[in-house]
């Protein structure tokens, strides 16, 4: 989730920081995107192993897209967190919570380098009445 303005204002296509969002202080994350955090992590994984094999490209080109330690102890770091909450959570609520995530995952799509943001609230304020 995005919550830096400009970016917001425009739909998530300004982003300040090129999608730099694990290092963002304006990204935040959730239980819900926990499947999304591991498949993430698994990818800079996969990135780095291919990058450090014999792959032909400029030194620069493959500095540029070699994740960095940093970002790969982030995404570690998110997952962690998220699953050291879950851990505290009382049996009687896990369940709750697998049907919120359930639900809220079956209405979203989740890129983590481009995440979404967050919609202007409805305008829900009754009429005046004096
Ligand atoms: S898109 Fe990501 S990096 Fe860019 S401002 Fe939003 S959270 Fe930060």
């Amino acid at each position: 989730m995005c919550r830096e303005p400009s970016n917001v204002a425009a739909g998530g296509h300004a982003c300040p920081l090129r999608f730099r969002c694990l290092g963002c202080e304006h990204f935040s994350t959730d239980v819900s995107c926990l499947p999304d955090l591991r498949a993430h992590l698994a990818d800079l994984l996969r990135s780095r192993e291919r990058l450090m094999s014999a792959f032909e490209a400029e030194e620069w080109a493959r500095t540029r897209a070699m994740p960095s330690q940093e970002e790969i102890s982030r995404v570690h770091r998110l997952i962690d967190r998220v699953c050291s909450d879950l851990d505290q959570v009382p049996v009687e609520d896990c369940a709750q919570i697998e049907q919120a995530v359930t639900l809220v995952r079956r209405s979203r799509t989740v890129h983590l380098d481009i995440p979404r943001v967050g919609r202007p609230l409805p305008d829900v304020r009754p009429p005046r009445t004096h």
